[in-house]
């Protein structure tokens, strides 16, 4: 697994030196939440074999592509492990009818199971093709980024990895292939295309629309704020609440235009960069020129880079963004929780909403700063906002209306202790609560969520829930998937 908290069962002390998997770092350890078996699936013919046998003999199964689930729902203690990892084939279709559709699409590529994000770009951009991936290439295409929503640095331009599908192959509990698109299976392919990973079906191969290439171009901004007199108290710190809110201020201008944007904010530090895809290269510069010139001119700001680029390609722009380290896979072995909300276009419409938004960020900040959880916030803008249309998909419609997909977050190593661990959860967990009262029934992405949710199935799936769990119940009657805060979880003992 990606995180090494999903390795272990309750409080297993036990934890593996990622440089020298053979030997534990600590403890004596036991596999515990790692499936027991895995079946190395290579095509859906294997996968229908396992689900045959699992069915007959009543064990559990699971389902896992690059196991970086921040829920560790690709692993379950004690099952037979569906691994889809080494299903690597990429097609590319220039026109594409789906089975028993009349539309014909242009542009359509075609992923196996295991591909992931920079396989996958790397194959479509010499053909003149973006894809639309996330931040990090070794996140999986299929799996729970495509199928549980999929936002990524096109999403405000051509919206969610889910809003391209267009025809999936999957295989169902009951072991049968089908080709399930919006005129044969309508509602299954409703339900894979945003109603998460591993809870109706294991997914084979994946269409989606291909967009032709365009540059992108970049503002990227970072810059350390002036050293405040005394203690830092961010609720307090004019230099936050001036960025934040001048950004925010921004935000809807940004989306409007298609612009995606990436801006991490830390007690001492902002990291922040706007990306828009376009052929005219010199657009962004307009359409930021308010924020640029208002960061340019900012007092004491430590400014160490205040740069426009235009990228011509997406593997450009990918090896742009390691610096930053927004895009660098890994570090892989590390613990993690995660924390975030949805906070809609409507809180960004005067001046007094932008107040109680930045009030939520810098409040969250200062309790994650002195509570162990570092400090730092994601505000995300890498949404569907111009795509407002949820009905062909099943993710939470609470995307829809998104500007900031705001994520609070803290790692730890195997070195540090139990009590401090839980104490950087519950400290996450509880960050985000200004963000919850600011939005009553929202909701969050249910990848990038806290595990511990308590309301997770309207947080996760919003009011999608009871008609996926309809969907679930038709096409996997036994809960074969049955994975850990999924559709349907009922919960299983470790
Ligand atoms: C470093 C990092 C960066 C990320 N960046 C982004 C980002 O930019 N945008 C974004 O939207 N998300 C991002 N995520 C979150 C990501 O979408 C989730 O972690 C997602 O669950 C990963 O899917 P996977 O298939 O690669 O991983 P896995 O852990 O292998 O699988 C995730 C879930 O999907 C199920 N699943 C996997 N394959 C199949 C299949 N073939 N059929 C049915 N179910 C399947 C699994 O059972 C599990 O429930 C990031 C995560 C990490 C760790």
């Amino acid at each position: 697994m990606e995180f090494l908290n999903w390795e272990t069962c309750g409080q297993s002390q036990c934890f593996l030196n990622s440089y020298k998997p053979s030997s534990p770092v600590s403890g004596s350890c036991s596999l515990g939440r790692l499936s027991t078996y895995h079946v190395q699936a290579r095509n859906a013919d294997d996968i229908s074999k396992t689900l045959n046998f699992v069915r007959e003999h009543g064990i559990r199964v699971s389902i896992k592509n690059t196991g970086h689930d921040y829920f560790g729902r690709s692993s379950a203690a004690n099952s037979l492990a569906i691994w889809t990892h080494n299903m690597k084939e990429t097609k590319y279709h220039k026109t594409f009818q789906p089975q028993g559709c009349k539309t014909r699409y242009k542009n359509i590529g075609e992923v196996s199971a295991g591909i992931q994000g920079q396989e996958a770009w790397k194959f479509f951009e010499p053909l003149g093709m973006l894809v639309t991936v996330g931040a990090v290439g070794s996140v999986g295409i299929a799996g729970g980024f495509g199928q549980g929503g999929g936002h990524g640095p096109l999403g405000p331009a051509y919206g969610l990895m889910v809003d391209q599908a267009v025809e999936f192959e999957v295989v169902t509990a009951d072991g049968t292939k089908r080709t399930i698109n919006e005129c044969s299976d309508k509602d299954l392919f409703w339900a894979m295309r945003g109603g998460g990973g591993g809870n109706y079906a294991v997914l084979t191969s994946y269409k989606f629309q291909l967009h032709p290439a365009v540059p992108l171009n970049v503002y990227s901004f970072q810059a350390h704020f002036p050293t405040p007199d005394g203690v830092l108290d961010i609720t307090e710190s004019k230099v936050h609440r001036d960025i934040i809110g001048a950004l925010a201020a921004n935000q809807t201008l940004f989306g409007q235009h298609g612009i995606a944007g990436y801006n991490f904010v830390y007690a001492d530090h902002i990291c922040s960069l706007q990306i828009m895809p376009s052929s005219d290269t010199e657009a962004i510069k307009a359409i930021t020129s308010q924020w640029h010139d208002f960061l340019t001119d900012y007092p004491g700001l430590n400014i160490t880079e205040n740069t426009y680029y235009s990228f011509s390609t997406f593997s450009k722009w990918h090896r742009f963004t390691e610096t930053p380290a927004i895009s660098r896979n890994g570090p892989v072995g590390l613990g993690i929780i995660e924390a975030s909300r949805f906070v809609p276009k409507d809180l960004f419409t005067s001046s007094e909403k932008i107040e109680q938004v930045v009030n939520a960020v810098v409040t969250a900040m200062q309790f994650s700063h002195t509570n162990r959880g570092g400090g730092g916030v994601q505000l995300y803008a890498t949404g569907p906002l111009n795509h407002p249309d949820n009905s062909k998909t099943g993710s939470n419609p609470a995307w829809r209306d998104t500007l900031w997909h705001v994520v609070m977050g803290a790692a730890w190593t195997m070195d540090t202790p139990p009590h401090v661990r839980t104490q950087m959860q519950n400290t996450i967990s509880a960050s985000v609560q200004p963000f919850k009262a600011l939005t009553p029934g929202g909701g969050c992405y249910m990848n990038e969520g806290d595990w511990t949710e308590d309301s997770w199935q309207q947080t996760f799936f919003g009011e999608n829930y009871d008609q996926l769990l309809k969907v679930k119940n038709r096409y996997d009657p036994s809960g074969l998937f049955n994975c850990w805060k999924c559709v349907g979880w009922t919960g299983y003992d470790e």
